[in-house]
């Protein structure tokens, strides 16, 4: 290291649009300076004595001890990926392909409600739940999904009651969640989630008029199905069984407030504004295209505003997009969302059995074999042990490519502790595991939300202990 620079430990940086430069330690803190306060840091003269033990508490400036400073930093370091030996905690089931609506943007092909071949079989099931206690996490979670999985309620409830016996003879902690449209929720599907503690994800576009449009089914009621269950599951079961996510389509672009202020009337307690994802029908309908890209991220940015307003007024609300980076960026910790771990939470953290036996690296990674892509494939449940599905050379290799610190362009990046690598993501939209990141949107989510959570989280009290809760400090 240059001898002018001795007083540094090795630090990434970065200037936000403001001019106020983001400076982040290999540990993952980071500190954010205004550039007279980054050029007294550089020429080692920050007299600020609270600034000053704010940079050597985060091992951005040296203590005057250079082998502690080293020990601590690596210790960091070393607990801040302690999560990775005991991954693959979340098993995603797609019990059926079939599906009653019809969305313009549906990421995984569905088929008409009469087509029971696309249904997941026994053995099938039998399998996958096979390789759900095959998995080294201790704690591990089953989601049912679709097409519409309340389709194919015999085989969730067969599915919950297998797992459910196995956890419990195994000393395992198991979880279950549903992701419907809620349009076919009956007493049968409340009775079984009432008994086995099964949690509801649903999806929420807007307000009726923008959620039916983007969710045709017949009735043209999508929104008023998905209302009722969320009530009822609400009173039923309780509130935080319930959760919903909106995608952005060109029918709600344009307003997030809008999205929020129903999820508030609905009761929910968090929104996730989303990303519309670049596969299935979406990707078909170039919907993708028109809804990308800066004019996304204003969109995001003043969700995100009015979910903190929101919250000044009294009504408890969090943003599940932020409270991901947030876990990044607030608690030593790689983060437990698939989209934003490095190296990929494709494979290690989940992974999905679909109906006709063949397991995939991620969700996202079987809505590209719908496209005729089947890079992300494993193999067939039925075939292979879970050490053979993760020995796959393709898992091997998008694994190795997604580690974030050796890749082009990240290595050097000051936000790479709060990004993530999405290997199925710039496959789908570049052809490579890692990407081309400054033509990529994923890059540019990271680059554009961090530096206003950082912001924002600077700006006041309020925002600063209310974006704590959300990383669940
Ligand atoms: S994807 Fe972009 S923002 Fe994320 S670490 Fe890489 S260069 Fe940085």
């Amino acid at each position: 290291m240059n001898e002018a620079l001795d007083h540094l430990t090795p630090i990434r940086f970065e200037r936000a649009s403001d001019g106020s430069i983001i400076v982040t330690s290999l540990a993952g803190e980071w500190a954010l300076l205004s550039a007279d306060q980054f050029d007294s840091l550089i020429e080692n003269r920050v007299n600020d004595p609270s600034l000053r033990r704010e940079l050597i508490q985060k091992q951005i400036l040296t203590s005057g001890n250079p082998k502690f400073d080293r020990q601590l930093l690596a210790t960091k370091l070393a607990y801040r990926y302690r999560g990775l030996p005991t991954m693959c905690g979340l098993h995603i089931f797609v019990v059926t392909l079939r599906c009653e609506h019809s969305c313009h943007y549906c990421q995984v092909s569905r088929r008409s409600s009469s087509k029971i071949e696309f249904d997941m079989p026994l053995d099938v099931a039998d399998k996958a739940i096979d390789r759900v206690f095959e998995s080294t996490s201790q704690n591990v979670k089953i989601e049912f999904q679709g097409g519409e999985p309340l389709l194919n309620l015999p085989l969730i409830e067969y599915v919950v009651t297998t797992a459910s016996e196995r956890a419990k003879r195994l000393n395992r902690q198991i979880d279950f969640v549903i992701a419907s449209n809620l349009a076919l929720l009956d007493d049968a599907a409340i009775d079984l989630a009432r008994t086995y503690g099964i949690a509801f994800s649903t999806s929420i576009d807007g307000p009726p008029a923008i959620h039916n449009k983007a969710r045709p089914r017949p009735g043209n009621d999508s929104f008023e199905r998905a209302a009722r269950g969320i009530q009822r599951i609400q009173s039923e079961l309780g509130i935080d069984r319930v959760s919903a996510i909106m995608t952005t389509s060109i029918n709600n672009f344009m307003s997030a407030r809008e999205v929020i202020d129903t999820y508030c009337d609905l009761g929910l307690r968090e929104v996730f504004l989303r990303q519309m994802s670049p596969f299935g029908f979406a990707a078909r309908r170039r919907q993708f295209q028109k809804t990308r890209g800066k004019g996304w991220i204003d969109f995001y940015v003043d969700g995100l505003e009015y979910v903190i307003e929101i919250n000044r007024r009294g009504i408890e609300m969090a943003e599940l997009t932020a409270a991901a980076y947030l876990r990044k960026m607030l608690r030593n910790d790689i983060g437990g969302y698939v989209d934003l771990m490095s190296p990929t939470g494709a494979g290690l953290a989940t992974l999905v059995y679909n109906y006709d036996g063949n397991v995939y690296m991620s969700d996202e990674g079987r809505m590209l074999k719908e496209m005729g892509d089947t890079t992300f494939c494993l193999g067939d449940v039925r075939e292979n042990s879970f050490d053979q599905l993760l020995s796959k050379q393709q898992c091997i290799d998008s694994v190795a490519d997604s580690f974030s610190w050796s890749a082009t362009s990240c290595s050097t990046c000051a936000l790479e502790p709060f990004c993530g690598s999405d290997p199925v993501y710039h496959q789908a939209t570049q052809g490579s595991f890692a990407g081309y990141k400054p033509i990529s949107d994923f890059c540019l989510r990271t680059k554009s939300i961090v530096p206003e959570l950082m912001r924002l989280y600077k700006q006041d009290e309020f925002t600063q202990l209310l974006f704590e809760k959300w990383a669940d400090l």
